[in-house]
């Protein structure tokens, strides 16, 4: 029967005795088994049987990732229902995966590919050519080099938290921080988060990385406490971001306990800012996590808010104590209305479920007043301060001129 490209749907129906493929005929797709029973056969000069494959199980599967000649003929012993994937699929998939998993992927076929072409007499092909194989190898060896040198830089202190005050725009007075992760490499200088956190992430260093930051951001509270002015002013919260790897790890929770049991903190003065994606990737997990945060007194700020798809169903749901709204809407507003909607629509729905919110990257007075005006409560950005190292951070809550903030805003 004749597979055309462009004639396959997503599924293939193939009566009972029909071949679904030919050996040596070019595949660029594999199948999988919704139902029926195949059977493979090598051709030569008697072909033979060499096996059966039916529901849930995959052929044509070395085609599906490098293409080339097919390396067996597969007859439907029954009628089929096959699943069609197609090799385009699988490599785009693959070109964003992490670049240790390609180069094992790739080794592995290369190897396979290898022995079925001296089985088959050069029949099969062998596989992309070395450039290509070599380019894959090359970034592989250079992620395992930056996840190690990550490794190390967490072994010898050179990832610390930065700073940035979080300030109520009624009065601008500075009320807590947000807690962002620096690399201070020896020889590169300072590393976003950008580019680090999902080496973390990959690497399985995530979990570590967050612990070091809780335990940070813990110091950090007691250290602008010490540095309090005899109690005029409320304390202060810290927030540390975490990973929706870390939402769904249970030992994330267990560690939690842990944590709040070796430093006691008052309840709210530590959040932890999860973005609205992570809660999405496993809303239970995520759900319990949250539960156990409210019981034990870590704060919830719902992080990058507006850029997921959270309904106001899931959100009622949530013990939230935060929202805070994603930057690139507060950036829109001055050029598009919808950014603007966007906004009021989050301020009345956080409003609705009754917790405060953040207004995150306020760079100019202008956001800042639009923003107050609207009723937002709070506001981080560019135009109060940059993230800063805790002991500028100490200095930053004692010299800060609340007022001279708010001023302009009722001009
Ligand atoms: P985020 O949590 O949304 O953090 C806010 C980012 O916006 C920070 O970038 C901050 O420096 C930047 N920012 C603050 N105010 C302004 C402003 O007015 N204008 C502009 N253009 N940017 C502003 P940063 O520190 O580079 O962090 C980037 C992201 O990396 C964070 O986004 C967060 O998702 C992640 N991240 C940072 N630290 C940690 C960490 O300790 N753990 C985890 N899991 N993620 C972290
Ligand atoms: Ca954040
Ligand atoms: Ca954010």
């Amino acid at each position: 029967m004749n597979l055309a490209p462009s004639a396959i749907p997503d599924i293939v129906f193939v009566p009972a005795g029909e071949i679904i493929f030919r050996q040596g005929a070019d595949g660029d797709c594999g199948y999988l088994i919704e139902d029926g029973v195949v059977e493979i056969i090598v051709e030569g000069d008697v072909p033979r049987s060499v096996g059966f494959r039916s529901q849930g199980e995959l052929i044509g599967e070395m085609a599906i990732v490098h293409g080339g000649k097919r390396f067996a003929t597969i007859v439907a012993q029954t009628d089929c229902r096959l699943m069609h994937i197609s090799a385009e699929r699988i490599l785009r998939c693959l070109d964003g995966a992490d670049p240790i998993l390609r180069m094992v992927v790739d080794t592995l076929l290369e190897r396979l590919r290898a022995m079925l072409h001296d089985r088959f007499d050069g029949s099969t092909s062998l596989g992309p050519d070395i450039a290509a194989r070599q380019s894959i190898i090359l970034q592989a060896v250079e992620q395992i080099r930056r996840e190690r040198d990550f490794r190390h830089a967490l072994e010898r202190g050179e990832v610390t938290l930065h700073f940035q005050p979080i300030v109520a725009l009624a009065d601008g007075a500075v009320v807590g921080f947000e807690g962002l992760a620096r690399w201070r490499h020896p020889e590169r200088g300072m590393i976003s988060p950008g580019e680090f956190i999902p080496l973390a992430e990959a690497s399985g260093m995530i979990g570590v990385l967050t612990r070091h930051c809780m335990e940070q951001a813990v110091k950090a509270l007691h250290f602008l406490d010490d540095g309090d002015d005899g109690g005029s002013r409320p304390p202060l919260f810290v927030n540390v971001n975490v990973s929706s790897h870390d939402l769904v790890d249970p030992a994330f929770a267990d560690y939690l306990v842990a944590f709040v049991e070796r430093w006691p903190i008052a309840r709210g003065r530590l959040k932890i800012e999860i973005t609205e994606s992570a809660l999405m990737s496993d809303p239970e997990q995520a759900l319990s996590t949250l539960r156990l945060c409210r019981t034990i007194g870590i704060g919830v700020a719902i992080d990058d808010f507006g850029t997921g798809y959270s309904s106001l169903s899931y959100l009622h749901r949530l013990p939230i104590d935060v929202l805070k709204i994603d930057q690139s809407f507060i950036r829109g507003m001055a050029a598009d209305v919808h950014s603007a909607k966007i906004v009021r629509t989050i301020l009345r729905l956080a409003e609705e479920i009754g917790v405060p919110v953040v207004s995150e990257g306020l760079e100019v007075p202008a956001e800042v007043l639009a923003l107050t005006r609207m009723g937002c409560a709070l506001g981080q950005g560019y135009h109060f301060a940059r993230p800063m190292t805790l002991e500028d951070a100490g200095v930053f809550v004692t010299t800060w001129p609340a007022m001279a903030v708010a001023e302009p805003l009722v001009a």
